[in-house]
């Protein structure tokens, strides 16, 4: 085996191929960009090469900067992950001039199975079925349309050089069509560079079925069953199991085949994926799957097949890049079932827009029973920069719903305050009957989406009691009272003089007042016109409190504009109602600007004395890359800047001062 290796990614993907490198007696080196030095798969890492700015292109996608890495470290491979480079053939090539051995398939097999188009030719000569539909030269639209009508409606346009959903459409009749087409190439020149498509029939009640493959360098290819990925949403993948449920055996068989036929076709050598879309309208059959594309790489849910093979793929990835021979197809064997969620910083009550920030609190499950893959800790930071993916979480157990359900109650603990994140979300979708009855296809997120994502309610009467709880301990605490006098909190709380204390929250444009009184077992709480019996205590950072005789424990943060509760995976934000305040940004007479949404600042255009005219721009953020520009409210001038650019603020974040006016 070669004695180093260089991962050319970072986050999870990086520390998991490291972990296995390291067991296996590797060096392990690790690259990182300006926004990545304080990363977890730096620290991991025997060594680590700084190689650019914090954009990909500045750092993970330069060939240049990775090899030059390599050669200064010595590696005697580079492993690319997935992602980034790869799925580049010159890459792969560029390792190959450098005489270091890259861990993937050669550059010709990498280019065979890079166009969608070129790849279906490759399988259809292999005898694999392919989706009908028109992959030609002739992109006009009059032809792409007549294709379209002879293949029937539904279609599905896709970019040719896609890829992650990008440049698809689906059509449902000729009336739609040259509008979704325009949209499809528009998206594929902005994201690929290659406004080509193809026309595929758009297949019923699809599933998303893909099979894992080896090839060695001796000309054996095996499989390693298959993955379900059919719940999607815009079709990028969310929950992925195996085995997929209800599959035949003469089905897996067939696909597994087919999976390795294409392979073996372009002298594939490593780990890579045969995607298929599969019509389950009338059941799984041995003839009722297509063949969509070919991932040349490690695919983001290995782990599945991992647990229920019990094989690890980045060491057989290393070893036949070592030129190691594949055990034979029958020693492949599976047990129960797996099912992994990706966990990602995103808000799906905004229709899933990822959301950056610092991880205040993050608390994933501990790994009793469970895998939990992830690339960032408490405190880390989720960036603009790379992908929002916090982690995966994988449960494996003896049956579907053992590991289905698992999962979800993992899923329902998970603690994130700072991004807002889809676990609870994937919780839900793990608890639907319908999933748990296998009924899936890639339409499942779409027409459940309302129950899966529902609009965020108002706080409930019980949330603010416990929010005003935490916040009175808490300033308690703070003000050096905790330990004597009327706050003892040894023997429960009093409060003096047998009164009551208030809260008040900013609920919208209204205030509620919760007001808290001491009685004899704890306190008697009153959140608008409810009425609660608590005990409450605070232990670090956690709320251990009773409401109406139902224990929550609770992850808590106070400060002076709010109060952040974690209780499980939903965590509420209660802001403080402040009647000196006047920071807001909004009104003409507000002291201060805040940022409206985490992100970087790109611009700061007003200066410390400077007369600004309402509507002047102040700042400009940068925010889900796209700019915001911040403007001046009224005409004021500002006191003070407390930002510069290249600051990265988080949402409510001062960003200036106003003098008095
Ligand atoms: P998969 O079918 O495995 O989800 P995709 O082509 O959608 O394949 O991408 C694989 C994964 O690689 C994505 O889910 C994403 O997490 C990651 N990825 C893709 N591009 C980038 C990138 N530029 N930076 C970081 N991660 C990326
Ligand atoms: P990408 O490169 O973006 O991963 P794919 O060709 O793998 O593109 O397709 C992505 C997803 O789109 C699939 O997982 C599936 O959900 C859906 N899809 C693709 N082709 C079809 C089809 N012919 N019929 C129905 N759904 C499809
Ligand atoms: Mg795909």
């Amino acid at each position: 085996m070669f004695p180093s290796l260089l991962v050319a990614n970072r986050g999870e993907i990086a520390r998991r191929v490291m972990c296995t490198a390291r067991r296996m007696g590797l060096r392990t080196i690790a690259v990182y960009s300006d926004a990545d030095a304080q990363a977890w798969h730096v620290a991991e890492a025997d060594e680590a090469v700084h190689i650019g700015g914090a954009a990909a292109k500045d750092s993970y996608l330069r060939i240049d900067a990775i090899i030059d890495a390599a050669k200064r470290t010595g590696a005697a491979a580079i492993h690319p992950g997935y992602g980034f480079l790869s799925e580049r053939a010159e890459f792969a090539e560029a390792c190959a001039e450098a005489g270091i051995v890259f861990v993937g398939p050669p550059a010709g097999a990498i280019r065979a199975m890079g166009l969608k188009d070129a790849a279906k030719d490759i399988a259809e000569k292999a005898g694999v079925p392919v989706v009908p539909g028109y992959r030609g030269d002739d992109q006009s639209p009059e032809r792409l349309r007549a294709e379209a009508d002879r293949v029937g409606y539904p279609v599905l346009i896709k970019a040719v050089a896609g890829g992650g959903g990008k440049g698809m459409r689906r059509v449902e009749s000729d009336a739609e069509f040259i509008k979704a087409l325009e949209g499809a190439k528009r998206e594929a020149a902005a994201s690929f560079g290659d406004d080509r498509v193809l026309i595929e029939k758009y297949v019923a009640r699809p599933r998303h079925i893909e099979i894992q493959i080896f090839c060695d360098a001796h000309g054996n290819g095996i499989h390693m069953f298959e993955r379900d990925c059919s719940l999607q949403r815009r079709h990028q993948k969310v929950i992925e199991e195996a085995p997929a449920p209800g599959m035949p055996p003469a089905m897996r068989e067939a696909m597994g085949a087919a999976a390795v036929k294409a392979a073996l076709a372009i002298g594939y050598r490593g780990a890579g994926t045969v995607e298929f879309i599969v019509d389950s309208s009338r059941g799984l059959r041995p003839d009722g799957f297509w063949f969509m594309e070919m991932n040349t790489r490690l695919q983001v849910e290995h782990p599945v097949t991992e647990a229920i093979t019990g094989l690890d793929l980045v060491e057989t990835q290393l070893r036949i890049a070592d030129g190691a021979k594949l055990a034979p197809q029958s020693s492949v064997r599976m047990t129960g079932h797996a099912v992994e969620a990706r966990l990602y910083a995103e808000d799906p009550a905004k229709n899933f827009l990822p959301s950056i920030g610092t991880l205040r609190r993050l608390a994933l499950p501990p790994e009793n029973g469970l895998r939990v893959d992830t690339g960032v800790r408490e405190g880390d930071a989720v960036t603009m920069f790379y992908d929002p993916m916090i982690a995966k979480v994988i449960a494996h157990g003896k049956t579907r719903d053992e590991a289905a359900l698992a999962l979800a109650r993992a899923m329902e603990r998970i603690e994130t305050v700072g991004v807002k994140t889809n676990a609870a979300f994937v919780a839900r979708c793990l608890r639907q009957p319908e999933f748990l009855s296998g009924d899936i296809d890639t339409g499942f997120i779409d027409r459940h989406i309302a129950t899966l994502a529902p609009k965020p309610a108002r706080p409930s009467g019980e949330v603010y009691a416990l929010g005003a709880l935490a916040a009175l301990l808490h300033g308690a605490q703070r003000s050096g009272l905790a330990d004597s006098g009327p706050w003892a909190i040894d023997d429960g709380f009093r409060i003096g003089g047998g009164g009551f204390d208030t809260v008040d929250f900013a609920d919208g444009d209204t205030v509620l007042e919760v007001r808290i009184e001491r009685i004899a077992a704890g306190f008697a709480v009153t959140a608008g016109d409810e009425r609660f019996a608590a005990t409450a205590q605070l232990e670090g950072r956690r709320l251990k409190a009773a409401i109406d005789g139902r224990s929550i424990d609770a992850w808590y943060e106070v400060t002076p504009a709010a109060v952040t509760l974690a209780m499980g995976a939903e965590t509420t934000t209660l802001v403080l109602h402040d009647p000196f305040d006047i920071e807001d940004a909004g009104s003409d007479t507000a002291a201060a600007i805040t940022a409206p949404m985490p992100g970087k600042i790109i611009q700061v255009l007003a200066e410390p004395g400077q007369s600004v005219k309402r509507g002047a721009a102040l700042a400009v953020l940068e925010a889900m890359k796209m700019e915001h520009t911040i403007v001046a409210p009224a005409d004021r001038k500002v006191a003070e800047v407390l930002v510069k650019a290249g600051d990265q603020v988080t949402e409510g974040a001062t960003l200036l001062r106003f003098a008095e006016s």
